[in-house]
């Protein structure tokens, strides 16, 4: 791709997802020019939807928007109305539905117990007395007990991480939290619900105010940055950025299988985890139900968690020591980089939810915009 290199912007924003729109927005308040490239053939990054037959399709997996901070909540609603969408999944198991967080309703369904006393007996029973958990499962039988983690946990998380949970260490579950409460409505924030018309028509505003070019690498222009942009705002893979020069981090991707099917109610809930390891996907996705579409038709879409290589897209950043360390370098190298600001999931390498996402972009414009001392 050919740019005019006679023309300076003033940020080279790499990365049309939430990170660079966000900071894209915030900077064309200010007045600053900026280009926005993605190596993808659309804007949204993984928020991106696509609308088929009146349907929003999350093509990168179900994304529920949740925050309890209010900046990024008026943010977001100055691009979309957002619906009132609340996240309570199902949880499939050997042919019986359980109600998810793990809360009263899934104690009644599991065993029948009526009252929180009861249920915190039940648990109590049946948690593993153990002080140094040295794996997962140990781990996790630790925190709630055999029924929770055989029922809910154990198949889900091993598909998830392709490996036994015996052979998984304890760290990935820091905390099981469990809920003596009715209470189906999966996250704790203030605020939560879906964007109306999807996300890629938010973005799309976000980014109104930008140069915006498709199916471009960073990569093909990074020798000359510079000459294009006073700065760039990178929200790529950190260690993709330094040509891997200390070793490659590593991740967990997904393969999606989408499809239209001719009912109207194929699954009663938008998103329904499939707990056992005698399937081999993790969730299935029914899209229309993000915006109470009333279709006829469903497009669902299955969840199958793979090992990433290169060339994939690479979804969970894998945290354990070695990557962390890993990651910890490249992020020196970066701090001493001129001219460009890493951000966003891949240019910190870790997992951020979309309003942390928002909330880190805003933090690196107001030091970046209005602190005259940078
Ligand atoms: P991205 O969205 O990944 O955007 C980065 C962009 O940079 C990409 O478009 C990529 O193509 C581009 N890029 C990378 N390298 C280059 C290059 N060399 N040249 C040009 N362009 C490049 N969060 C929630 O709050 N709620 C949810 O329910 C939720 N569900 C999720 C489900 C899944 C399956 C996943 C993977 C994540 C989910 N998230 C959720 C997290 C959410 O996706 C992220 O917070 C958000 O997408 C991060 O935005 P970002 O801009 O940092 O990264």
């Amino acid at each position: 791709m050919e740019f005019d290199k006679a023309k300076k912007y003033d940020y080279l924003i790499v990365g049309a997802g939430l990170f660079g729109a966000t900071f894209a927005y915030l900077a064309t308040q200010c007045g600053k020019s900026c280009l926005v490239i993605d190596k993808r053939n659309h804007i949204g990054g993984n928020c991106y939807t696509e609308n088929v037959d009146g349907i929003n399709i999350h093509k990168y997996g179900a994304h529920i928007f949740h925050t309890s901070n209010a900046r990024v909540w008026k943010f977001v609603n100055k691009f979309a109305k957002f619906n009132d969408f609340v996240n309570s999944p199902k949880a499939y198991f050997k042919g019986k539905y359980f109600s998810l967080p793990f809360n009263m309703n899934t104690f009644h369904e599991l065993w029948g117990v009526e009252t929180s006393e009861e249920a915190q007996a039940k648990i109590a029973e049946q948690r593993l007395d153990i002080d140094e958990p040295k794996n997962l499962e140990e781990q996790a039988l630790k925190l709630v007990g055999k029924d929770v983690y055989e029922t809910l946990i154990k198949g889900y998380t091993e598909k998830q991480w392709g490996r036994d949970c015996k052979d998984l260490p304890a760290f990935i579950i820091k905390r099981l939290p469990l809920r003596f409460e009715y209470n189906n409505n999966y996250f704790n924030d203030v605020y939560q619900g879906i964007p109306v018309g999807g996300y890629t028509r938010m973005i799309e505003k976000m980014l109104a105010g930008a140069d915006v070019r498709l199916g471009v690498d960073f990569a093909e222009i990074k020798d000359y940055q510079h000459d294009l942009a006073r700065k760039t705002v990178y929200s790529g893979m950190i260690d993709e950025y330094f040509d891997f020069c200390l070793g490659k981090l590593q991740y967990r991707t997904l393969r999606f299988e989408t499809e239209r099917v001719d009912e109207k109610d194929f699954q009663a809930s938008a998103v329904v985890n499939y707990t056992g390891r005698d399937v081999p996907y993790t969730r299935i996705i029914d899209h229309k139900r993000f915006e109470f579409g009333e279709q006829d038709f469903s497009i669902v879409t299955k969840e199958y968690p793979s090992e990433w290589k290169d060339g994939m897209e690479p979804y969970y950043p894998i945290n354990n020591e070695e990557n962390n360390a890993l990651a910890k370098k490249y992020i020196e190298l970066a701090s001493k980089e001129q001219n460009v600001l890493f951000g966003g999931r891949l240019g910190t390498y870790s997992y951020l939810d979309m309003d942390k996402v928002i909330a880190s972009a805003m933090d690196i414009a107001d030091k970046e915009l209005y602190d005259e001392t940078v």
